[in-house]
């Protein structure tokens, strides 16, 4: 039985769809039941990749439909609040494939222009919506010294290699000797971004770095 004052809130405020903006029956829900069904959730042998510096990469849905949708206008148009609808199904992957495996979590920075434009880094608060439900810290371990075009529209796995080489250092944090992270951003294209950022955190002295992702973009289609 929920408690009488959240079933007044409901009626004053109705909770709406994350997505489409439906009324909700059940303010647990962030998501209606048709969005729901409409997600295209990796099937289980998609949701891991490995990498080269980085040891697996764990995504949740694939990057079209309502998530892709969703993730632009987290990303473009200030809908900040769906990093908990995000989070929430990234968390519990995390949970189930990920536990005892990494002691510290951290996000791919943006840099400061963009940050300046955008208001918010939308993997940043990401990682702190995970850090929050699973109870494990998180910190900036990285930052983006200089500015570079977006991956968004880059074509071929050379050309965004080559956009990500150099840009991630390492922030003033404490000793990462010895340390598993889990990486978080928001979309895995090529891998590049990830793997670049993972070889940084390595020659920092991480022991190993976990990535995970909300999305993930089906072989060979554009990350737009
Ligand atoms: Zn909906």
């Amino acid at each position: 039985m929920r408690p009488i004052s959240l079933v007044l809130l409901d009626l004053l405020y109705p909770p709406k769809c994350a997505f489409c903006e439906a009324v909700l029956k059940d303010s647990r829900q962030m998501v209606c039941p048709r969005c729901q069904a409409e997600i295209s959730w990796l099937p289980e042998a998609e949701r891991l990749q490995t990498g080269e510096h980085f040891t697996l990469c764990l995504s949740v849905s694939w990057y079209e439909h309502q998530f892709r949708f969703a993730m632009l206008q987290y990303k473009f148009h200030g809908q900040r609040h769906l990093a908990e609808v995000f989070a929430a199904p990234l968390s519990n992957y995390i949970q189930e494939r990920f536990l005892h495996r990494y002691d510290l979590i951290t996000w791919i920075p943006i840099s400061n222009e963009r940050l300046r434009t955008r208001g918010y880094n939308q993997s940043e608060l990401l990682a702190r919506a995970i850090s929050e439900r699973l109870g494990q810290p998180a910190l900036p371990l990285l930052h983006h010294p200089r500015p570079k075009p977006p991956q968004s529209g880059i074509a071929t796995a050379a050309d965004r290699k080559a956009n990500v080489s150099g840009c991630f250092a390492l922030a003033p944090s404490p000793d990462l000797a010895g340390s598993r992270i889990l990486l978080i951003d928001d979309v895995i294209t090529t891998g590049s971004t990830l793997e670049e950022a993972a070889q940084v955190l390595r020659a920092g002295g991480a022991a190993e770095v976990l990535c995970a992702t909300v999305c993930r973009t089906r072989p060979g289609a554009l990350h737009l």
